[in-house]
């Protein structure tokens, strides 16, 4: 056996970390602190592991693979056509605050609104006639913007392909 005796584990490892030392020394010689070096180097190998976990090479193509296999859920569908429904309704809306007439008279159909119900009613009505009369054109625009952005989202919606019915 080796003459010197075994160092101090902290030693040792600290030689380890520098790479080179007589505690290194002695370790090269030494089957019990080999063992003891080997031990610790795999443990320090299961613990970089644990840290930073590398995935597997396929993961990519196992998740592209998932991916085209299930058919995109029929509720991510309506909120995208929900979604482009309330787009189009405040890009309208924004054109219509915009029109400095119009937005008068919406401020008047508005304060009409407060009265009561019957009154909101009459106003909501005086004030589309109004507003048809002084911004023809803005209301127009508006209303073919909502048109064509609804037969937009329900064409998203129909042209999704249902889910099957063999799996339901
Ligand atoms: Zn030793």
């Amino acid at each position: 056996m080796s003459p010197t005796p075994c160092p101090d584990l902290e030693v040792l490892f600290a030689e380890l970390e520098s790479g080179e030392g007589p505690a290194l020394d002695h370790a090269a010689e030494c089957e019990a602190c080999a063992a003891l070096m080997e031990d610790h180097r795999l443990l320090e190998q299961d613990l970089f592991r644990l840290a930073d976990p590398l995935p597997p090479p396929s993961l990519v193509v196992n998740v592209m693979a998932r991916v085209a296999e299930s058919p995109v859920p029929q509720r991510r569908e309506v909120w995208t056509g929900l979604c482009i429904l309330l787009t189009s309704l405040g890009v309208g809306l924004g054109f219509l605050f915009t029109n400095d007439r119009a937005l008068g008279r919406m401020g008047t159909a508005f304060a009409s609104s407060v009265t009561g119900s019957r009154a909101f009613v009459e106003g909501l009505f005086s004030g589309a006639h109004a507003l048809w009369s002084t911004a023809g054109l803005a209301v127009a625009c508006f209303v073919a913007v909502v048109v064509f952005s609804s037969l937009f989202g329900l064409k998203r919606l129909v042209g999704s392909p249902p889910p099957s019915l063999s799996e339901a």
